[in-house]
């Protein structure tokens, strides 16, 4: 079983690290909100410093948050599609995983 508190600090760090990135972006950018990104942000609350992101950096901030809640709820490390177990390797290289090697391959 990882170290949940330790996993915590990680993805807080990095989501911290991918708000900061995104704060900078956004005080560069001044295009006007997407109404579909206007949909997407109210998801989640935190998201609208993330607009300046790529898709891929506010997918990872997603996963985050994911992760988080989960580690909140107690099911962090397991698989939200099988419910087998992620597997302590795989989240030591990607922390946020929220699948295990087989469904993730799927
Ligand atoms: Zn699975």
């Amino acid at each position: 079983m990882p170290d949940l508190e330790a996993v915590r600090t990680q993805l807080e760090a990095r989501l911290a690290d991918l708000l900061a990135e995104a704060k900078e972006i956004d005080a560069e950018l001044s295009e006007p909100h997407s109404r579909d990104w206007e949909e997407r942000a109210t998801e989640s609350e935190g998201d609208e410093v993330l607009e300046g992101l790529g898709h891929a950096a506010l997918a990872e901030a997603r996963r985050i948050h994911a992760a988080l809640t989960r580690i909140d709820e107690g099911t962090y490390g397991i698989c939200v599609s099988c419910g087998e177990p992620v597997g302590e390797k795989r989240l030591e290289a990607v922390p946020h995983a929220p699948l295990c090697i087989d469904c993730a391959s799927r």
